[in-house]
């Protein structure tokens, strides 16, 4: 346990306000910026400088108090830009694809705000506000739907989140899934999975999720202790979650997943376990731990900027060994780890088809203020503000908002670090997949990384050890090309 100043955080940005990783991948950059990839520029070799970035990346002792931020796409959002969304708009315009689809809606609602929340989302919004908002990721489904490239597909997936989609009022969420479904049909047997805050797990809202179709609902619990929920500004009790999970049990859903995090402001090793402990005598299907990751604009980051967090913070290393210790926990419970970060008790029935099929590079479609797509190879994110968005929607145009094209060797290199964060990639599949080795883009740090025992390589297939995917995101950053490397570590 340290507390932020204990942790070093502010003595290491010193007077520049400039840690020591952001100016490694500052140096890296500029020698990026100039080749366009890792080239020497007088400073350092090429080896010189990759050696450097990747001792920045493993060295514990260097990490400040945000933690590694959680990589979920490559490039990074960083690298996209509006400059090419018509690549965006071609893809759509395209025959049919045939990788497998699914479906991101965003519902940018919640209750109350959190303190580590960097998510596009609002408390308080008015019923007609909302109702407004549905409206719009309608109409964008149903404009969407015309498109050539997906016409005739069926989606195997959906994700409804947010944001917390649980708290519209019933009939806005029966009005969103069964028109989502009208304009996008559904496969037989898809995922369709809904965040659901404890609050929110009303038999009404219940029964209206099942009789719509969801399989997996996601509770957002975070920590069984009263206490380390109220420093986070999360609304809801230990009593509240409880009676959610049992509710969600009951109410016959395929996969109940309960969302903890590691890390919490007040949380301890001890007060940590116990709540796992707790949570684990309900018997959930799967349990996903998240270490506490602290984005810059957030209000618990300027809380630790003025050196007065609500409570003593764990520090990265410690967030990272809570997920290592709930780990060992879900397996002598007899869950299987599907990640590097959810476990579930049935790994046949129980997995995560949303996140497993996009990390193998299905097709995805991304509806609602600030989401995100991944379309025939091309990365695309919808306008951020809600009311810009809907504007966009009510002029009959595509909310287009950022987008990146990926080359063959860019969608392998990306499959490659998504699926590392389950553990497990098979390079000659993707090799084969792609037509190009990821190894040519990423074989350096994969040496490095089996030389530090993160993982191994035994007949062109990758596993991560234990050791390794307690640190994935902080490791997978040192994969990306050195134009991907962004300042500050904003990888994701
Ligand atoms: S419930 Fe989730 S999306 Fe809403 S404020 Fe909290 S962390 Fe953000």
């Amino acid at each position: 346990m340290t507390t932020p100043h204990e942790c070093g955080y502010h003595r290491r940005r010193g007077e520049t306000g400039v840690s020591e990783r952001d100016r490694v991948r500052r140096s890296d950059a500029s020698v990026a910026a100039e080749d366009g990839v890792l080239v020497g520029d007088g400073i350092a070799s090429p080896e010189e400088v990759e050696a450097r970035a990747h001792e920045v990346l493993v060295d514990d002792s260097r990490e400040d108090v945000r933690g590694s931020p959680f990589v979920s796409a490559y490039p990074p959002f960083e690298r996209w830009s509006p400059e090419h969304t018509p690549a965006f708009e071609r893809v759509l315009a395209s025959p049919p694809g045939n990788e497998p689809l699914g479906l991101y809606a965003h519902v940018p609602f919640c209750e109350q705000r959190c303190a580590y929340c960097v998510y596009l989302s609002r408390a308080g919004a008015r019923p007609a506000a909302v109702a407004a908002y549905v409206d719009g990721l309608l109409s964008e489904a149903q404009r969407l739907a015309r498109a050539p490239f997906l016409a005739g597909r069926r989606l195997e997936f959906v994700y409804v989140g947010g944001g917390t989609p649980s708290v519209l009022a019933p009939e806005e969420i029966e009005r969103l899934l069964a028109g989502l479904r009208r304009a996008l049909p559904w496969a037989a047997g898809a995922e369709v999975s809904f965040e659901c805050a404890p609050r929110s797990a009303t038999p009404d809202r219940l029964r209206v999720l099942r009789e719509e179709g969801v399989t997996r609902l996601s509770i957002g619990v975070q920590q069984l202790d009263d206490e380390v929920l109220g420093h986070s500004g999360r609304i809801h009790t230990v009593t509240d979650c409880l009676r959610a999970l049992e509710a969600a049990q009951c109410a016959g859903f395929d996969i109940v997943n309960a969302d903890l995090i590691a890390g919490l402001a007040g949380q301890t090793e001890g007060s940590f376990l116990a709540g796992l402990e707790e949570l684990l005598e309900r018997e959930p299907a799967s349990v996903t731990v998240y270490p506490l990751e602290i984005p810059a604009n957030t209000p618990l980051f300027r809380a630790l900027e003025r050196g007065a967090p609500p409570a003593p913070l764990p520090a990265p290393a410690d967030r990272r060994r809570f997920v290592g210790l709930a780990r060992d926990a879900l397996r002598q419970a007899g869950y299987t780890p599907i990640s590097a970060y959810t476990a579930v008790r049935d790994p046949i029935a129980g997995g995560f088809r949303y996140q497993h099929a996009q990390y193998q590079g299905a097709d995805l479609i991304g509806l609602g203020a600030s989401a995100f797509a991944y379309l025939g190879g091309v990365h695309h994110q919808n306008l951020v503000h809600p009311d810009r968005y809907l504007a966009r929607i009510a002029a009959g145009a595509l909310p287009l908002g950022r987008a990146y094209r990926l080359s063959p060797a860019e969608r392998a290199l990306r499959e490659l670090v998504l699926q590392l964060k389950l553990g497990r990639c098979d390079l000659d599949a993707l090799a084969r997949r792609h037509g190009v080795d990821p190894r040519g883009l990423a074989g350096g740090a994969l040496s490095r990384g089996e030389r530090a025992g993160w993982w191994s390589e035994a007949e062109g297939v990758v596993e991560v050890s234990e050791a390794g995917l307690a640190r994935i995101d902080r490791l997978l950053p040192a994969l990306f090309v050195a134009e991907h490397r962004t300042p500050g570590g904003e990888a994701g």
